[in-house]
């Protein structure tokens, strides 16, 4: 798995989201599935940058893996609305000119990490989102997907729960984010972010949440680094978090200490929960989360490898945080 040949070294990161995730409420084979699952789409993204593809193709590989999965919260396992239907989000970023696309409330996209790309590359949009950007994508010759496609009874049996538990007026404690995002540096040192979710479940009024806007759920940019985040949206868009991380390390912070500051400190402090993974120019990388757990994979620039889920995991190569000093 080393990646020493010829350009830069190559190094990505993904998470499948944070939230309440605790051992005692996952069977083993859950986990086990869960951890195939990252490993599947790690490698699959990390394949693309050894062939000397580009930090989007493989954040966009990376994610295309984890949608495809009814696993997490992102295409095929998106979570269920109010109304009992899916409306999805995702975006990504290239480092080296800022370019960007994003997508908010589609239904009918398989891979709504494929037309935040298209947005991107073939209009002069930065995001469009619901009857627009379906639109948009027939004419860009998408297959439109039967809604049906992304009906899981896991999530399903969520909604129900949270439904009755808003009924009962109890608590919700069934927060599982299960959202997706990437983070990769290529052969010619470039980076790229991305993210893809079915937001909240039972999300109202055409709720957007953090991941399809640039600056809140994703960021990249080659003089700083690049960001994709999990957690609580309406605490990520006031806070502008991916952004709110690349300005302290462009102004000359440590990734990991602009990572732990903003998810540990700040986020904590405001009670906005969730985690974000980062990487700066060089291939440092950073995946701090406030919550009880963070589905999370990386391959650094040595080649070493990480999956893990729970808190008390280390993940090895990578920079640690959680006991940095501000
Ligand atoms: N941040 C996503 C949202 O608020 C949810 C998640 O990360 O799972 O829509």
């Amino acid at each position: 798995m080393s990646d020493q040949v010829g350009g830069s070294p190559v190094a990505i990161v993904i998470h499948g989201g944070a939230g309440t995730i605790a051992r005692a409420r996952m069977t083993d084979e859950m986990e086990a599935n869960i951890r195939q699952v990252l490993k599947e789409s790690v490698h699959a993204g990390h394949r693309v940058l050894t062939k000397g593809g580009s930090s989007t193709d493989a954040v966009a590989k990376a994610i295309r893996v984890m949608e495809d999965s009814p696993l997490f919260n992102a295409g095929k396992g998106s979570v269920f609305n109010a109304d009992g239907k899916h409306e999805m989000d995702a975006s990504i970023m290239e480092g080296q000119d800022l370019n960007a696309g994003s997508v908010a409330a589609v239904s009918r996209i398989k891979n709504p990490i494929d037309l935040a790309l298209k947005v991107m590359t073939d209009s002069e949009h930065v995001m469009l989102m619901g009857a627009g950007a379906e639109e948009f994508a027939r004419r860009q010759k998408f297959t439109m997907t039967d809604p049906g496609y992304f009906h899981t009874d896991f999530r399903w049996q969520q909604l129900q729960r949270i439904k009755a538990r808003e009924t009962a007026k109890q608590d919700q404690d069934d927060q599982w984010f299960s959202t997706v995002g990437a983070v990769a540096l290529d052969r010619n040192g470039n980076l790229a972010a991305g993210t893809s979710t079915g937001g909240t479940s039972n999300k109202r009024w055409g709720r957007v949440g953090d991941s399809p806007i640039i600056g809140a759920g994703t960021y990249a940019d080659n003089n700083s680094c690049a960001v994709s985040a999990t957690g609580h949206g309406e605490f990520f868009i006031r806070y502008v978090v991916a952004y709110n991380i690349c300005q302290r390390v462009e102004l000359g912070m440590s990734l990991a200490k602009a990572a732990d500051l903003v998810v540990n400190q700040i986020l904590l402090d405001a009670n906005g929960e969730g985690g974000v993974i980062a990487m700066d120019p060089k291939g440092n990388i950073s995946m701090p989360f406030n919550s009880e757990g963070m589905y999370r994979a990386s391959v650094n620039t040595a080649g070493e490898q990480s999956v893990s889920i729970y808190r008390d995991e280390a993940d090895p190569g990578t920079t640690l945080t959680g006991n940095v000093d501000h």
